[in-house]
């Protein structure tokens, strides 16, 4: 722990912290310590570990990288939170993501990192010009530069596995409903999922093997399928798999260097034994319209709590409770969470509903149908995360849609609840790290960790 943290201080250019507290941590590494000498050790003791801050926790500040609630003190912990301590993990500190994890880049941050005066992007540690991904791009950007050995990430779509692979490391989001939201800073309910991410599939299987399972009270959308340990599945020979390629995910979009790489690993996978076979998921483009009216939908009733009443920021100067509201609001949160909420209240509004509301939720249904019609061909699907590698900072800063488009391979995995999980596989332009992308069906996360630990 005293390792990562020395080295996390020593590297505060890459804004990947929000938060460290150097006695908090050395007081659970010392517990973890104690509870070796007792030979009461958890599967995970004395891991260091940083968590993501759209996980509330008691020890360290939780922001979810907004001003809306800079400085704010969780009364408890998220039960992933509290699943990792009971395993054994020391906290290293909170990591820098998207303001309510809306975003593809790390660049929509309100909360200045540690050691910076203002807000501030995550770097990639491979070129510090460059976005690390996003939203969860303080945890990639952390391992990846050795600020960690492992992270906390969420994936609402996309933000485990992008940031992943624009970082070169190893990140699995799990099928929804595998690992408790209670505690993790809402965005999208019907979407959002925790997940592991780390230096490799061997890695994130320990991981998640402490994080999955049921958790009833307290989350009713969690499955009751019991925790598994992920990691024995891990060495079965992958002789006679069949690996589906959709071919929607090799059409125009997909820029050349990314493939080179794509098309480079499913050979090596051939030399391992698997079989490519060709599937078809067609609706994979309505993914985005799809996910960009669903996602903001559930945005704009879960932030409406951030009121200014119970927690968080809330506006000094105001007349009467309207504006209250409305100042702590347009003060609080920052520019693309403004516009989610817009676009949420509009699309949920009366004469709206039907028209792209519902019509969505329909369209939804029909993409979860189109993976099951592929899995009656195919083990697992494989093909990039991203139709590039990471780009420059600021180069997509002022355009949204921009950035929407970049989530075109990840959206229809989330928006279908499957596993799914990116593995670094090459380099692309720049030298930057470009991964591959493997959804299993549902519960099948031990199948997709096997055939990324024998690449690996
Ligand atoms: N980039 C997507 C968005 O901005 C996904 C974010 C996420 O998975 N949290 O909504």
């Amino acid at each position: 722990a005293q390792h990562f943290l020395a080295r996390s201080q020593a590297h505060p250019e890459l804004g990947a912290y929000l938060a460290i507290d150097e006695d908090a941590t050395l007081a659970q590494a010392k517990a973890a310590d104690m509870r070796l000498a007792a030979g009461t050790a958890g599967a995970l003791e004395g891991l260091p570990l940083a968590h993501k801050d759209i996980f509330v926790t008691k020890d360290f500040p939780s922001t979810a990288a907004s001003k809306m609630l800079a400085g704010y003190r969780s009364p408890f912990d998220a039960t992933v939170v509290s699943k990792l301590a009971d395993a054994g993990v020391v906290t290293l500190g909170k990591l820098s993501c998207d303001e309510f994890a809306m975003g593809s880049g790390n660049e929509n941050t309100a909360v200045a990192p540690v050691g910076a005066e203002a807000a501030a992007p995550v770097r990639n540690p491979w070129d510090t010009s460059r976005v690390p991904g996003g939203s969860s791009g303080g945890s990639a950007a952390a391992i990846a530069a050795g600020l960690a050995p492992a992270a906390t990430g969420t994936d609402t779509g996309g933000s485990i596995r992008q940031p992943a692979a624009f970082c070169g490391i190893t990140g699995i989001k799990p099928t929804y409903g595998r690992i408790s939201r209670h505690g993790m800073i809402a965005f999208a309910s019907s979407l959002d999922q925790a997940g592991p991410m780390a230096r490799s599939a061997e890695d994130c299987a320990l991981l998640l093997s402490a994080m999955a399972g049921p958790d009833p009270e307290r989350d009713s959308t969690s499955l009751s399928a019991p925790a598994e340990d992920f990691s024995l599945q891990l060495n079965q020979s992958l002789e006679g798999l069949r690996i589906g390629v959709p071919a929607e995910f090799f059409g125009d979009g997909i820029e050349a260097d990314v493939r080179t790489a794509i098309d480079a690993a499913l050979k090596e996978y051939e030399k391992l034994g698997a079989k490519l076979v060709p599937v078809a998921l067609p609706r994979t483009e309505l993914s985005i319209p799809v996910y960009y009216i669903i996602a903001p939908a559930e945005a704009s009733s879960n932030l409406s709590r951030f009121d200014g009443v119970k927690f968080g920021h809330r506006a000094k100067e105001y007349a009467d409770l309207q504006e209250m509201y409305t100042n702590t609001r347009t003060e609080g949160f920052g520019d693309e969470v403004k516009r989610r909420i817009m676009v949420g209240a509009y699309v949920l509004s009366h004469g709206y509903y039907d028209a792209y509301y519902l019509k969505a939720l329909k369209i939804r249904r029909i993409i979860a149908n189109d993976f099951q019609q592929a899995f009656k061909d195919c083990d697992v699907i494989a093909g990039p995360v991203a139709p590039s590698v990471a780009w420059k900072i600021g180069e997509k800063a002022d355009d949204p849609v921009a950035n929407y488009l970049a989530d075109i391979f990840t959206l229809p995995a989330s928006l279908a609840g499957l596993p799914g999980m990116s593995l670094p596989v090459g380099f692309g332009a720049g030298g930057m790290p470009v991964g591959l992308q493997l959804i299993g069906n549902y519960l099948q996360e031990s199948k997709l960790l096997n055939v990324a630990h024998r690449f690996q």
